[in-house]
């Protein structure tokens, strides 16, 4: 389930976008102002930010600008949500790095449709929602999963965990950056928890020989490659 985190100052708002959200199988966190939504970031790691260009105390292009600074979320997509009048915020916003922005009034339909279109882009998956890494395909509509011609059985974790390296191929992710990406929502995790994780993933994608993929990265952590670097 994606979760959103929405940061948005207005009840009402708020109120009817957890509303379109939740029927349309997402999850959603909200602040109303940016601290709160900082406080937010510190546990949880949302899949995409809808963020209200106006806010009390510091507006959101300020955590926009932050946050694109920042190594371990600058690849959070933000979709940024302006007031109609304010076009030369529009463009500022994407040149400080948003992926989209929606103008007030919106519908809800038109929100999630503009929340899924950046959410697929974000993934790399193609007009059918489908990641495509050498042999392995994730469909991200239907959750499966192929290894070539290999249907591929994972867990909810286990999947979780696959789409987040196939949305962030040939980098090298440390046990606590996956942990707090992939297990954002566990109890007392631990990093053994990560490969016991990996090597769940592995085993499953064994089948089709996609668990080539998944490479271990002595002392830095996992990372999957798009390229077998090791010939
Ligand atoms: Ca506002």
């Amino acid at each position: 389930m994606p979760v959103i985190l929405l940061v948005e100052d207005e009840s009402p708002i708020r109120d009817m976008v957890r509303f379109a959200l939740s029927r349309a199988g997402m999850e959603m966190l909200d602040a109303e102002d940016v601290a709160r939504a900082e406080q937010i970031l510190v546990s949880r790691r949302p899949d995409l930010i809808l963020l209200d260009w106006m806010l009390p105390e510091e507006n959101g292009i300020e955590l926009l600008r932050r946050l694109r600074k920042d190594p371990e979320r600058k690849d959070i997509p933000i979709i940024m949500l302006t007031a109609m009048a304010e076009e030369e915020q529009k463009v500022r916003g994407l040149e400080v790095g948003a992926d989209d922005y929606v103008t007030k009034p919106f519908s809800p339909p038109e929100l999630v449709a503009r929340i899924k279109a950046v959410l697929r882009r974000a993934t790399g998956a193609d007009e059918s929602g489908v990641i495509r890494i050498g042999e392995l395909a994730m469909n991200t509509a239907t959750h499966e999963v192929y290894c070539g011609e290999t249907g591929i059985e994972l867990g909810p974790t286990e999947y979780r965990l696959l789409k987040f390296l196939l949305s962030h191929p040939d980098r090298v992710y440390s046990r606590t950056q996956l942990l707090d990406y992939v297990w954002s929502d566990a109890d007392a995790p631990e990093e053994r928890t990560v490969d016991v994780g990996i090597r769940r993933l592995r085993k499953a994608l064994q089948p089709g020989g996609c668990d080539q993929l998944i490479k271990t990265v002595r002392g830095a952590g996992y990372s999957l490659a798009r390229k077998d670097q090791s010939a």
